[in-house]
């Protein structure tokens, strides 16, 4: 689904598009959908009326996956050849981009629990532990030698907090030395660090589905303490991972893999409401993340020289995961309803300039 020219050029980045269904509510009262997903042709066509005149506008992606679409066929269709990559020894990045409440959590983590029934994820399990269960089946298969780590942190108001790190105490305790602080820190080699992140060693799936619940669980508490957060931050999953080789010279080799999962603050234009003071600084913030990753995407594809990664958080943290031999993916998710159609138009503009 890659264009050729753009594989020969290095350049790998691929966008899709998912739809999500009506919830029962729109459809109980009736909300007109406007949008129609043609997964053959691999575009979306988005109805507008105006001055009582239909215009139809087409956008066209690298895969498109409409409301019935089921997360298994948009993970194997999609995500799994990312994940071979990252097994190889690259490093990849998915992101979902949309409005809040048109799916990008649900596509990434899913819904509902992640047990496993005879070995099988549960239908609604999303990209991200479906894409931890290939990495352990393939690992295991290969009888390979290997070790893994994962990271999970929240960027917000270009601010990191770590979603791993341990409880902090209910009351402040004198001199509270239990506080890391959480900065981004150049390593003099082109690259960032995060100063203090807490990186957990795994050693199976079940431990990263608890440490991924533990997080996300840390993130849902937030957004209910701050008023929604969540829909205004930005959460990076990182999975990095080191196999052992031999070499056809029996030499030991080591190849490093790293899958980055980031479900990205939600699309939608809330400088718009009027907001002042620290809302507004809020609003252009997420706006700059949003905004120069979209800009570095451009540069990356265009090939344009220079590629404005120091120019947010976002991208300086993902800059050794975004160009060069890396793969991108971004899934862009709306909803269909003529109620979010001014939003969709923009998430349809992003995405489609994205590439
Ligand atoms: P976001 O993270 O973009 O704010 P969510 O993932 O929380 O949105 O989705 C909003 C609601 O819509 C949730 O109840 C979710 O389960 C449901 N939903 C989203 N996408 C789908 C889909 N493709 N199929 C079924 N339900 C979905
Ligand atoms: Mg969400």
């Amino acid at each position: 689904s890659i264009p050729k020219g753009d594989k020969e050029k290095g350049v790998n980045v691929q966008v899709i598009l998912r739809c999500r269904p009506l919830s029962d509510e729109e459809t109980k009262s009736n909300t007109p959908v406007v949008i129609s997903c043609n997964e053959r042709r691999r575009e979306v066509a988005a109805t507008q009326i105006i001055a009582s005149k239909q215009i139809d506008r087409t956008f066209a992606f690298d895969k498109v996956f409409g409301p019935s679409s089921k997360q298994k066929d948009l993970f194997e269709q999609s995500i799994s050849p990312i994940v071979n990559e990252v097994l190889e020894g690259y490093n990849c990045t998915i992101f979902a981009y949309g409005q809040t409440g048109t799916g990008k959590t649900y596509t990434m983590e899913g819904g509902g629990t992640r047990k496993t029934k005879n070995g099988e994820l549960p239908t609604d399990a999303g990209v991200i532990p479906r894409a931890v269960r290939q990495i352990f089946d393939i690992l295991e298969a290969q009888c390979a030698e290997y070790s893994m780590k994962v990271t999970f942190l929240e960027l917000y108001n270009e601010e990191i907090t770590d979603l791993l790190a341990p409880e902090e105490p209910k009351f402040p305790v004198p001199e509270d030395k239990t506080k890391k602080p959480i900065a981004l820190m150049e390593d003099g080699k082109g690259g960032v660090f995060v100063r203090g992140l807490e990186e957990e060693v795994v050693y199976s799936a079940g431990e990263i589905y608890k440490i991924l619940d533990k997080g996300s669980a840390k993130r849902r508490t937030a957004e209910t303490l701050l008023n929604k957060q969540s829909s205004r931050s930005h959460s990076i999953f990182s999975i990095t991972i080191h196999i052992k080789e031999l070499t056809h010279e029996g030499e030991e080799m080591i190849k490093i893999g790293k899958l980055n999962l980031v479900d990205l603050a939600g699309s939608e234009n809330i400088s718009r409401s009027g907001a002042r003071d620290g809302r507004a600084r809020e609003a252009g913030e997420i706006n700059k993340s949003l905004l120069t990753l979209g800009r570095v995407i451009n540069a990356l594809v265009e090939h344009s020289g220079h590629v404005p990664y120091r120019d947010s958080k976002l991208t300086r943290l993902l800059r050794d995961s975004l160009g060069g031999k890396t793969k991108t993916c971004i899934i862009a998710t709306i909803s269909p309803s003529v109620y979010c159609l001014e939003e969709t138009l923009s998430t349809l503009d992003y995405a489609h300039r994205a590439k």
